[in-house]
Formats: C-alpha cells, sequence, structure tokens
C-alpha cells in the first residue's frame, strides 16, 4: 500500500514553493496522494489576513488540475483550534494500516518540538522533512534526538510501516513566503509567477491581501 502524504499549512496564500515540494515529495517517495489540509485556526502563529473559506479556495483552485493532490477541509470546518496531534488521529482512524506521512518543511520542522503532544506523532504518522541541499541535520536537543531514534535514509521503510520514522529529503528550494506574498501584493504588485494563476485571480478579485483603505 503506498503512503498517503498529508501536507498541513495555513497557505496565506498557498504558492509555488508549496506546490512544488509536495510535488518533488509525491515523485521522490511514491507517495499515492497528497492531502492538503489547511488548517482553520492556527495554534502556532497570529491570525492569517485571509478568512479559511477562502484559504480553502485558494488551495483548491491550486491543486485543482493536479490528478493525485487533495484537499481536506476538516480543520476549516471545524470551530476552535487544530492540533495536528488530534488531525493525525482522526485520520489513522480513517487510514488503519496505511503508512501515512506527515509533510514538513525545515522551518515547522524545527518547531516541532513546540508542537502540542509532538512526540505521539511519530505513533501516528511517520515525518517527513523536506530541505534544502547542504543542510545539516540537528544532533542536539530533542530533534538531535529524534533522527537518532527515529531517522531513516530508506524510502522502503515508509512503505513497510504505517507510522514511526523521520526522513528527510532535499526538494528544490523555492524562495516564496507568503507573509513577503502578502506584503507584495499589499504593496500593489503583482504576484505572478510566484502563485498559480487561479489563485492569483482569487487574491486579485477578492482583494483580501489589499490595504484596507484602498
Ligand atoms: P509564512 O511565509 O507566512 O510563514 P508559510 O508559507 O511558511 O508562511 P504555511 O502556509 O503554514 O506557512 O506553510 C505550510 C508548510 O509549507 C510548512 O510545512 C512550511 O514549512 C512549508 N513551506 C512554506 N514555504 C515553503 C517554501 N517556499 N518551500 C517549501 N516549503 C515551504
Amino acid at each position: 500500500m503506498r503512503p498517503l502524504g498529508i501536507f498541513g499549512g495555513t497557505f496565506d496564500p498557498i504558492h509555488l514553493g508549496h506546490l512544488r515540494t509536495a510535488f518533488e515529495l509525491q515523485q521522490t517517495l511514491g507517495l499515492a496522494e497528497v492531502l492538503f489540509l489547511p488548517t482553520g485556526d492556527p495554534p502556532h502563529r497570529s491570525e492569517p489576513l485571509a478568512d479559511a473559506n477562502l484559504r480553502l479556495a485558494m488551495v483548491r483552485a491550486a491543486v485543482a488540475d493536479q490528478p493525485g493532490f487533495i484537499v481536506d477541509d476538516r480543520e476549516v470546518r471545524r470551530s476552535g483550534v487544530s492540533y495536528s496531534v488530534d488531525t493525525m488521529t482522526e485520520l489513522r482512524a480513517e487510514f488503519p494500516t496505511r503508512p501515512l506521512c506527515l509533510l514538513l518543511g525545515m522551518d515547522a520542522f524545527l518547531g516541532l518540538p513546540g508542537w502540542l503532544r509532538w512526540q505521539e506523532l511519530f505513533e501516528l504518522v511517520h515525518v517527513v522533512v523536506a530541505h534544502r541541499p547542504g543542510w545539516k541535520a540537528p544532533t542536539k536537543g530533542p530533534l538531535g534526538e529524534l533522527l537518532v531514534d527515529r531517522g531513516t535514509g530508506s524510502v522502503q521503510e515508509l512503505h513497510r510501516a504505517p507510522a514511526g520514522r523521520l526522513y528527510i529529503q532535499a526538494v528544490t528550494q523555492l524562495e516564496i513566503s507568503s507573509t513577503e506574498l502578502r506584503q507584495l501584493v499589499e504593496a500593489d504588485r503583482d504576484p505572478r509567477y510566484l502563485v498559480p494563476d487561479p489563485v492569483r485571480e482569487i487574491i486579485r478579485e477578492s482583494r483580501c491581501y489589499a490595504r484596507p483603505h484602498d
């Protein structure tokens, strides 16, 4: 059974850095599908600027033409704060034996020890971290220990067990950030070639990142 990838994020907005990362991980790891999970009310950052339904619409528009990219709106539909451990528990109940790979960018991985009940995640899923070539893995602290205990360089291991491993994969780095994108749009500049065209269209029509007095 090929693993399912799970890619969560605020996606405020989703951009080509997210999409290229998900695509390369899908190809390299042989993931059957990648589930995009826009967060409703994120526990680890200040309020996003586009409301959850608009962020969800942008994710839907961004992946519509890519078979194998699926949108999961459970965190948007749920009221209140969503914690990854709760969402992964739900997904594990829905896919009792299937390997599940939680896909994280390096910045998200470095913040992992701050997540609620983060160690329990490894009972539920594998964690796959996308990094830039030449990146040095932490050797100390909780993430250093995690790498020693759970790290693997074998894609086969991600296919063989349903959960429990940590895998680090180099992907093409596109230095695009949602924060910078929002600032760019606020400054009345065009996000073309940083986001898919249908996302650009939603940003333009909704004026979700435009300066309030415009
Ligand atoms: P911001 O720039 O506002 O911090 P973000 O794009 O980092 O936003 P999220 O939408 O929550 O924030 O990111 C979702 C996931 O995508 C995270 O795991 C993050 O590490 C990863 N990610 C974000 N930007 C990139 C990028 N340019 N390339 C690869 N992965 C990325």
